[in-house]
């Protein structure tokens, strides 16, 4: 015999906790389903930890420039490495155990533990028992993915999920894949002391985003000693007495890299392959994530699919909006939708990368008429007197209508400051507003309406 429910949610990650207190509060008897951490990716192996560790990182970091500043350190910094991690530890154990605490004393809500499978499109089994409800929203979010190259088998390598236990420092960390993941977890680590190397197959970092940007971040990391091998086509990893060895070329004598440990952050792959999809009759996508239209219904009236799971977004924030979105749908007859929002993410490598809108190279694409404005960050005062000039700001107007099409800010503060641009850009009003406005001395913010009064036509 079923229990029966009014709605069921699998997962508890960045969506599904809200929701279910939303429910709750409509008075729905509700239940939620986790098969390990309670928060999910973000809590756990994502976000929060990764930010804790950048913080450590940035901490040795400031006090090996000490002298830059007029600062005299007596002896060498030294990283504790255990206690990095007992400090990341205790910061995701506060979020952690708040979610859980949180769903387990939540009115109306049964939390079951354990993994959850679809029996039908109305059934879910969560060992043995078999939940129903006439809505079921998936929220499960999505894990490292290890592609099938060549000796993958024979290493053992890290994944983002692996490097949460790491209370030591590698000799030498290798890590493949060039973009967001990798990329903070490179800078961290060459922080904290390690010789790293960044294996990347595509000719530059983080493909998706405009060459400068590439360029100025790998500058940046290269500045640190990172070492950087891109156009790296055929990967391969191999076991050589107690190191492992990665391959980065086709070329016969492979160009080999020798180190003590190897983290694959090469991307991410949604945790659908065994979620009993096909007895609910739910689609999904060649790659796995499930199909959904622009109000996170899937194909099966009465299931729905938020955060990384969907495919339509892969941050914390896009997940948390598909809850609003769903939320507001729901209850309050207000038709919010996935297009609504306008793409924005940090990539938290030191000094961070915030941006929002289109890249320049995705306005070329577009074939609007367009204008763009660009400050290197050495212009900016505030910069120059925390002696942090790396990087560099950009923007991008629609030439007809005036408003912005999209920004990046690569500099101090570039993760906060994005956000005025991105408040702009919900407004749906033109630049020139941001030039009317009074801003506060000295910021990074404050030299934005400076590059919107030198703007030039995109050729
Ligand atoms: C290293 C790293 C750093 C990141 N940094 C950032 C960042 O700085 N900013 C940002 O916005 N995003 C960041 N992200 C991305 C962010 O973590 C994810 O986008 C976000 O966690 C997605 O949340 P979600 O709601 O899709 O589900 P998740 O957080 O992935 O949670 C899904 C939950 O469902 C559970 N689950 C899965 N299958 C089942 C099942 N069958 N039954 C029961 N439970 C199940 C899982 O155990 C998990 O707890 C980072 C990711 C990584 C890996």
């Amino acid at each position: 015999m079923a229990e029966k429910f009014d709605a069921i949610v699998i997962g508890t990650g960045q969506a599904g906790p809200s929701l279910a207190a939303r429910m709750t509060g409509e008075g729905m008897k509700t239940a939620i389903i986790e098969r390990k951490r309670f928060g999910g990716t973000c809590v756990n192996t994502g976000c929060i930890p990764t930010k804790a560790l950048i913080a450590s990182a940035r901490a040795a970091h400031v006090a090996r420039r000490g002298a830059d500043f007029g600062v005299a350190i007596d002896g060498a910094i030294e990283i504790d490495m255990k206690r990095v991690k007992a400090r990341k530890d205790g910061i995701v154990r506060q979020s952690n155990e708040g979610v859980e605490k949180w769903l387990k004393t939540m009115k109306n809500l049964t939390v079951y533990e354990g993994h959850g499978r679809f029996e039908s499109p109305n059934t879910v089994r969560v060992d043995g028992d078999l939940l129903e409800a006439e809505k079921i929203v998936v929220n499960v979010g999505g894990r490292a993915s290890v592609p099938d190259m060549p000796g993958v088998g024979a290493v053992d390598f890290l994944t983002n999920a692996g490097m949460m236990e790491v209370d030591f420092l590698p000799e030498h960390l290798v890590i493949v894949g060039g973009s967001y993941i990798g990329l903070e977890f490179a800078q961290m680590y060459r922080r904290f002391g390690s010789r790293v190397t960044v294996v990347e197959m595509g000719p530059r970092l983080i493909g998706r985003e405009d060459e400068d940007v590439s360029a100025a971040v790998k500058e940046i990391l290269e500045n640190e000693g990172i070492e950087i091998r891109l156009g790296a086509e055929c990967i391969g990893l191999a076991k050589r007495g107690g190191q492992v060895v990665v391959t980065a070329s086709c070329e016969p004598g492979p160009e080999e890299i020798v180190g003590s440990h190897v983290l694959l952050a090469v991307g991410r792959r949604p945790n659908t392959d065994d979620l009993g999809l096909d007895k609910a009759g739910v689609e999904t996508d060649k790659r796995g994530y499930i199909t959904v239209d622009d109000q996170l219904r899937t194909n099966v009236a009465g299931i729905w699919a938020m955060g990384d799971v969907n495919g339509r977004g892969a941050f914390t924030h896009t997940s948390y909006n598909d809850y609003e979105i769903l939320a507001a749908n729901m209850f309050d007859d207000d038709p919010r939708r996935v297009s609504d929002r306008i793409p924005a993410y940090g990539l938290y490598v030191d000094p961070p990368l915030g941006r929002a809108g289109m890249t320049e190279g995705e306005v070329r694409k577009s074939g609007k008429k367009a204008l763009i404005g660009t400050m290197a960050m050495s212009r900016v005062g505030r910069a120059r007197e925390r002696s942090e000039t790396q990087g560099f700001m950009k923007i991008l107007i629609d030439a007809e209508t005036k408003k912005i099409l999209g920004a990046a800010i690569l500099g101090i503060g570039g993760d906060e400051i994005i956000h005025s641009v991105l408040d702009v850009m919900y407004a749906g009003a033109p630049y020139t507003v941001i030039q009317r406005a009074m801003h506060i001395h000295p910021t990074v913010t404050e030299l934005i309406p400076t590059m919107l009064g030198d703007l030039k036509l995109l050729e």
